[in-house]
């Protein structure tokens, strides 16, 4: 299939070339260059303009937020030049409102939407194991699932109203981060009575939390691997953020969404807006008086 494709940071870089892998003929753009010569290297051809991407069958997008989409769709033109009969499925994690008013914009302009946002870090997404959930009209979805099997391990769909993905997206990511911040009390815990943080989290992930959130990032907080950062804390402040609108938005109180909004929040204060998320488990070792 001919697909244009924006954004090669570390997912859409890894979902392009698996893309390409797969014999899709691709033409991309970045705003900085050099991704997109790394994806010209392996068969794709480099857009001079992010226009050029929508004269494809499909346009993807793996954008940062919704402010990096605003400019590159909307301000830049990418949806007014776009071929009739357009398919754009937006892969990242952008707000609830957000992918209501997309939905309507690609209505008006006659171009079908589909939100296909994901679950699985940068590793995943090169191994082609990402876990997609998918809405939209089922037409729409069922063009575009041929280059969803590309790289996902399994594709979930959620129905024809686009947000609904997004919404299981936040509600995800929310989850991970509370799960960060109680891996950080309890590692404060542990520590303060003379036991090590990775003895907790080796019991803990093998026994009661034996599950792929615990294990994966209680290995980092162990470790204090934190660089490089495959999601970083900037990252996880504004998906917090966006699950606290949109419960706002639906009057779904989150009262621990604010409790970890502000231990990213502390984290970036501290500094460290550019590490893993998992650092935030270090905000409640500092209140502790722990390093
Ligand atoms: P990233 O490595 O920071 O890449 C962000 C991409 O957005 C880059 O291509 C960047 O271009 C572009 N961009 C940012 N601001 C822009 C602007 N104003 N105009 C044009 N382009 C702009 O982020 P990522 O990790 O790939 O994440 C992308 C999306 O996937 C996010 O919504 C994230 O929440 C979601 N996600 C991430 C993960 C993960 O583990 N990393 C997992 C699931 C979902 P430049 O290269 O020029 O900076």
């Amino acid at each position: 299939m001919d697909v244009g494709f924006i954004g090669l940071g570390q997912m859409g870089k890894a979902i392009a070339a698996n893309l390409v892998r797969a014999g899709h003929r691709l033409i991309v753009w970045n705003r900085s260059a050099g991704p997109a010569e790394e994806l010209a290297r392996l068969g794709a051809e480099a857009a001079a303009h992010p226009r050029d991407t929508a004269r494809a069958e499909v346009l993807m997008t793996m954008l940062a937020d919704d402010e990096a989409a605003r400019s590159v769709l909307l301000e830049q033109g990418v949806l007014d030049g776009a071929r009739r009969g357009l398919v754009h499925v937006n892969l990242a994690t952008v707000s609830v409102r957000f992918a209501q008013d997309l939905a309507r914009v690609h209505r008006e302009r006659g171009i079908a939407y589909v939100a296909a946002p994901v679950f699985g870090r940068p590793e995943v997404a090169r191994e082609a194991k990402l876990n997609v959930l998918v809405a939209g009209e089922s037409s729409a979805v069922s063009r575009v699932e041929p280059l969803l099997e590309a790289f996902a391990q399994r594709i979930w769909p959620l129905g024809s109203e686009p947000e609904r993905a997004n919404v299981v997206k936040l509600a995800g990511n929310f989850m991970i981060a509370s799960a960060l911040e109680t891996m950080g009390e309890a590692v404060a815990l542990a520590r303060a009575y003379g036991i090590e943080g990775a003895r907790l989290l080796e019991i803990l992930t093998s026994t009661l939390f034996a599950s792929p959130v615990y294990q994966g990032y209680g290995r980092l907080i162990a470790e204090q691997r934190f660089e490089p950062a495959a999601f970083p804390v900037r990252l996880g402040l504004k998906d917090v953020r966006l699950a606290l609108q949109a419960g706002e938005a639906a009057h779904v109180p989150m009262p621990f969404g604010s409790v970890v909004r502000d231990s990213l929040l502390e984290a970036i204060a501290a500094g460290e807006a550019d590490l893993d998320w998992a650092a935030v488990a270090r905000v409640a070792l500092r209140h502790a008086g722990l390093r």
